[in-house]
């Protein structure tokens, strides 16, 4: 068989159709047909009021904290297991990114955890629905609400998935969405800010197109930022979102498929869902238990060397050089998951025979592993 990547974009004669007609138009830059279409459609499969392009998800991140007005000093809690953009936005503004640990069974932010590490210079929480499972928005807005402090959801993992039989993005004061080649749907690269408040629409509209004033151009009041989508990816991006509810059904197939050929073996852990909520498995993860005999990275290896491409868990950001800092606490779960953890092939071009393909020699592999043991 031929070697399987973990992800690889769907794209079809629609997307290549939708793409063709924006270059034919001449709009080729940030104005055009598309970029409003994609906007609306947005705005209405999530469910909020407004929605905002801008060029990837860390611009979307980085506007969004930004339309809080956050300074030097300000602290904005994170989950310590989330992919760096998140913790990196923050450190634009200035402000320090806090990171807290994730719950053993979704790996999203603790709530328990963000409530110890709030002081008096916390401004914002930011949970990240990873892998595709919402992360525990009730407790975090009662948290949010009691203390005064503004939520943002990062839903760049997460297009489409339900807490509570509400789409993520639309839960607290905005949601960030990323359409890099791997996520839900693609816009090659690009991102989305979507709220239900006016103001911080407007504001992120501002800063996003260089903060020129709306009466004078070329007149400009605070120091802005080109953070624009192309029309082109618009064109892209809304032939995407027509198959969204496709995409999502078949990623969920595909998990369904993993846990009957993979679920009930002994020593591994697959995704979670838990009761209110819709994981939409953005990613396929097997989490090894404490002390299995074969490492994470070994087993990776092997996968590899049968033509299986995976990838690790992210690690903990707070172990990472630029924000290590020697009396910060260890978070002791996402350290353990992290080392665990990885991502299995999970395309939505993938078949039943090719994830049973995968699970076989996942299977052979530790079990040869186990026999070795003495
Ligand atoms: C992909 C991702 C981002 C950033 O998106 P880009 O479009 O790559 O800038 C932010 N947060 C999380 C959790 C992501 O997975």
């Amino acid at each position: 068989m031929k070697f399987i990547p973990v992800s690889e974009p769907s794209i079809t004669q629609n997307e290549i159709a939708s793409v063709v007609k924006a270059l034919k138009s001449g709009w080729v830059s940030s104005l055009g047909e598309y970029i409003i279409q994609f906007e609306q459609r947005f705005a209405q499969y999530i469910g909020t009021r407004y929605a905002l392009t801008t060029s990837n998800g860390t611009t979307a991140l980085h506007l969004a904290l930004q339309v809080l007005g956050l300074r030097q000093g300000d602290e904005v809690i994170v989950p310590d297991m989330t992919f760096v953009a998140t913790a990196n936005a923050v450190s634009y503004t200035g402000a320090k990114p806090v990171f807290v640990d994730i719950d053993p069974e979704t790996w999203c932010i603790d709530p328990q955890s963000v409530q110890k590490a709030i002081t008096s210079r916390t401004k914002a929480i930011i949970p990240v629905h990873i892998y595709g499972h919402p992360a525990h928005m009730d407790q975090l807005l009662k948290i949010a609400h009691r203390h005064h402090l503004y939520v943002i959801e990062d839903c760049a993992e997460a297009h489409g998935a339900e807490y509570q039989r509400k789409r993520v993005g639309g839960l607290a004061d905005m949601g960030v969405f990323s359409f890099y080649g791997n996520k839900i749907i693609t816009t090659g690269e690009g991102g989305m800010i979507v709220t239900n408040n006016l103001q911080f629409y407007k504001k992120a509209k501002f800063l996003k197109d260089q903060a020129m004033s709306d009466h004078r151009r070329y007149w400009h009041t605070n120091i802005g930022y080109n953070y624009r989508m192309t029309n082109v990816q618009a064109a892209l991006g809304l032939a995407q979102l027509r198959r969204i509810r496709t995409f999502i059904q078949k990623k969920r197939m595909i998990f369904q498929w993993y846990k009957k050929w993979l679920g009930d073996f002994e020593g591994i852990k697959l995704n979670s869902e838990q009761n209110g909520s819709q994981n939409v498995y953005w990613m396929v993860c097997l989490v090894l238990e404490k002390n299995f005999w074969i490492s994470r990275d070994q087993l990776m290896r092997k996968l590899k060397a049968k033509g299986i491409d995976t990838r690790p868990f992210f690690y903990p950001i707070s172990q990472m050089k630029m924000y290590n800092k020697k009396s910060k606490p260890i978070n002791s779960i996402a350290r353990s998951i992290s080392q665990r953890g990885m991502n299995l092939p999970c395309s939505v071009n993938l078949n039943e025979q090719q994830v049973m393909f995968i699970c076989q020699k996942i299977k052979e592999i530790l079990t040869k592993a186990s026999r070795r043991k003495p």
